[in-house]
């Protein structure tokens, strides 16, 4: 899991709306609606909807409450479409299906997961194989582990191991199918789903004339135009600096930004500390993680960097981040001295500050 996000100004609550079965709620300023709406005022609303294992939070900007609603639902009924096909957890899912139907025959697959897989395999090209969107069977071990509370045993890993590798997969992209070449692959897109989930979610609100907006899907954030009067949006990092009192925010709009790091998901055993993050090359879980943050063109783009950027060495993953055209990176590992703070070409960071160190709660990316 990725670092989820608090909404930097919260409103009051002024109702819940019912999405099929997920609450939906929507937060705004109540006063003066009416005469905002009639002077064509802008102003912020803020909705927020459970799925793919986080909290998708929208902010947007409108002069009408309920075109605003409107879009958001539409933007919502998006990620609900995407979670029915890459969920890792929902067994009818288009992704486990096609997993179900396992080595043989090319199949016919949906639009939105050709296009999400044909990205993996280049992110893992790009990578040297660090994304792996086979990882899946390794996945597995390894949540049972964590459930389990110990490491797992090696034999198990190794066996899984035998069920993964991108050259496994073969894609036709004028048939729209996917062949896999092994039995009991899966695919998990854990890794890259949620950043194209929050670029379709602001895609919808465009679609709809609303620009000035931000998709948050836990920490993999989509961000369209500035908001009114503003440079852009303040995007506040907690990527591990933060527990020595450091503080790291940009101003972006018009991007991509996500953070990988191990802060909420992980297993401690044998005085070790598994990240959900895996390296391909030994099926081992990654050890002391760095958290890194990819400012990128688009979601997808730094939710799959970020990941690779995990497991590849950093002067690699410097490389690899910077021949993607519009791609920076800020990477934070833990070594022996504690952390150290490195950034490729172009990183946006506009502010790292010390602050008061604070026992507040789970927040740890902030917007405006
Ligand atoms: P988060 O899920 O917190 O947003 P990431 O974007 O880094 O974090 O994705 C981690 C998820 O990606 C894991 O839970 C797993 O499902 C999947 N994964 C783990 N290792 C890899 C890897 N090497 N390449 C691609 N996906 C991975
Ligand atoms: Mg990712």
């Amino acid at each position: 899991m990725k670092d989820q996000s608090a909404l930097g100004f919260p409103a009051p609550a002024i109702g819940a709306l019912l999405l099929g079965l997920a609450v939906v709620t929507c937060t705004a300023p109540r006063t003066g609606a009416t005469d905002a709406a009639r002077r064509g005022t802008l102003r912020r609303f803020e909705f927020s909807l459970a799925r793919m294992g986080t909290t998708f939070n929208i902010v947007l900007y409108h002069t009408e409450e309920e075109a605003a609603s409107k879009a958001a639902m539409a933007a919502f009924s998006r990620v609900e479409r995407l979670e029915a096909i890459f969920s890792d957890f929902r067994e009818d899912s288009e992704n486990l299906r096609l997993c179900r139907l396992g080595a043989g025959m090319p199949r016919a697959v949906s639009p939105e997961l050709y296009f999400v897989l044909e990205n993996s395999l280049k992110f893992s090209q790009l990578s040297g194989g660090a994304f792996d969107v086979t990882i899946g069977p390794v996945v597995q071990v390894w949540r049972e582990a964590r459930r389990a509370g110990k490491a797992p045993d090696p034999g198990r890993l190794a066996e899984a191991k035998k069920s993964t590798g991108v050259e496994n997969i073969i894609l036709d992209g004028e048939q729209r199918t996917v062949q896999l070449l092994l039995p009991r692959m899966r695919l998990d897109f854990g890794g890259i789903a949620k950043g194209y989930a929050a670029d379709e979610a602001l895609r919808v609100l465009k679609s709809r004339g609303i620009r000035m907006a931000l998709v948050d899907a836990g920490g993999d954030i989509s961000i369209g135009s500035a908001p009114p009067g503003q440079a852009g949006w303040r995007i506040e990092v907690r990527n591990g600096l933060e527990a020595r009192g450091e503080r790291v925010s940009m101003v972006l709009h018009d991007l991509g930004v996500a953070t990988s790091g191990d802060s909420f998901q992980f297993l401690e055993s044998g005085g070790a500390r598994y990240s959900h993050i895996i390296d391909p090359a030994s099926a081992v879980a990654l050890k002391n993680s760095p958290g890194v943050t990819v400012v990128a063109r688009d979601a997808i783009t730094a939710d799959a960097l970020a990941t690779a950027l995990s497991v590849t060495p950093v002067e690699q993953g410097m490389s690899v981040v910077e021949s993607v055209d519009g791609a920076s990176a800020a990477i934070v590992s833990r070594g022996e001295k504690g952390a150290e703070w490195r950034v490729s070409r172009g990183f946006p960071l506009i502010q790292r500050q010390r602050e008061e160190l604070r026992t507040a709660g789970p927040q740890r990316a902030n917007h405006n």
